[in-house]
């Protein structure tokens, strides 16, 4: 197994080093392989995805990706930000299927904006598909503008379209992940909420017909059809109604953002993007946080989490996926938080100190730190 380590800008470095760090104690056989990416990259070699980088992660069975972007780079022309990196990854590795999911551990449901019974054991997974939809349908005035902007223009706009393939593909997964979501909980089947708005777009209309044939194959699987707006009031209403949503790209984009925060802290969640063998990249759902890079407050929890699902998904190592969530879950339990997620009474910790103290769970050592704890 080879695995291509990018880590990229602002906390990038910090995170994806704990991440290693506890890859490094699984006992498992893989080689791993780093290289630049994100504005970094573009400062060495003139492009955020180089080639040597690109080269890299198709060579490789799976890529740990850390957080790409900094203002500084906003100036630059589309194509050379940091941001494209993903993009270009995206692409060239036949990447479709965003997986997001939103769990809310029982140590931080009071992180979250909402009542704490109504986030307790929440677990969802949003997948989102990345290759159709409105962002690669066909534009009007992209070549009329300057800087990006459209002086004078009197419209501008965007075509939004889906292939059956792209729909039925996106479907298989999202029914095949429910079906093993229930199975690992015992259950059978699990639910599907595919999310459209079939009601005034035809594309959507064509979405729902193309699940709920693909549906016939997963009879075991409960599919339920909800309007996005309604999607997008059930999320903070009733979120524990859901199980797996799969959506489009621009609905997926906007409903997996809104979940995230129902969980409290962006520095705990993982998201994984496959391709149609399984093959992924692995990151966190935050970015660079260029606020805080270099000071070593960084949560390093969702690149650990997101080196989990990349031993379940990509890897077929599921037990020691289970290791690691299990590790992170007994660190929450010992009270030790990083900034993000630190309250009255908690430890507060830096971003290497969390990183040991969930090697330190997975060596069967008492999990401990030499930091006080924080009264205000
Ligand atoms: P961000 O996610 O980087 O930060 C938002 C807020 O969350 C900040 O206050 C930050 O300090 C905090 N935060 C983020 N991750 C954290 C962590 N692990 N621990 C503790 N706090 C954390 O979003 P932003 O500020 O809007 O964007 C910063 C840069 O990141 C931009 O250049 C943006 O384009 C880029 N970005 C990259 C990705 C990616 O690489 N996939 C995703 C989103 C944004």
């Amino acid at each position: 197994m080879k695995i291509a380590i990018l880590p990229g800008d602002g906390i990038g470095t910090e995170i994806m080093a704990e991440a290693v760090k506890v890859l490094g104690v699984l006992d498992l056989k893989f080689e791993t392989e780093s290289a630049l990416v994100g504005g970094v990259a573009y400062d060495a070699h003139g492009h955020p995805l180089p080639e040597g980088t690109l080269n890299l992660a198709k060579a490789a069975d799976a890529v740990l990706f850390g957080a790409v972007g900094d203002w500084k780079y906003d100036k630059l022309e589309r194509q050379f930000r940091p941001e494209q990196a993903i993009l270009g990854l995206r692409k060239h590795l036949g990447l479709f299927a965003n997986f997001r999911p939103a769990i809310c551990y029982e140590q931080l449901t009071h992180a979250s904006s909402l009542k704490p019974e109504l986030v307790a054991g929440l677990d969802i997974l949003i997948i989102r598909e990345l290759t159709g939809d409105i962002y690669f349908g066909q534009p009007r005035g992209r070549r009329t503008a300057v800087d990006g902007h459209f002086p004078g223009a009197e419209e501008a706009f965007d075509t939004m379209r889906y292939s059956r393939p792209e729909i039925e593909r996106i479907a298989h997964v999202a029914f095949q992940a429910a079906r093993k979501r229930a199975s690992g909980k015992g259950g059978q089947g699990g639910k599907v909420t595919s999310v459209d708005k079939a009601n005034v777009l035809e594309t959507f209309q064509f979405w729902k017909d193309v699940v709920t044939e693909v549906h016939k194959d997963y009879p075991d699987v409960t599919l339920e059809h909800m309007y996005v707006d309604n999607a997008a009031m059930q999320l903070v209403k009733a979120p524990k109604q859901l199980d797996v949503v799969v959506t489009g790209n621009m609905f997926g984009d906007i409903l997996s953002d809104e979940a995230a925060m129902l969980t409290g802290s962006i520095g705990m969640l993982p998201s994984a993007s496959l391709d149609k063998h399984n093959k992924g990249l692995y990151e966190p759902s935050h970015g660079s946080a260029p606020d805080i890079a270099g000071k070593g407050v960084a949560n390093p929890l969702a690149t650990i989490l997101s080196s989990a699902m990349m031993l379940r998904y990509s890897l077929n190592q599921p037990e020691a996926a289970d290791r690691i969530e299990s590790a992170v879950k007994a660190v929450l339990s010992a009270g030790l938080r990083t900034g993000d997620i630190w309250s009255e009474g908690t430890q507060r910790v830096g971003t290497r100190e969390m990183g040991d103290a969930v090697v330190a769970a997975l060596s069967g050592k008492a999990i401990t730190t030499t930091t006080k704890i924080t009264k205000s």
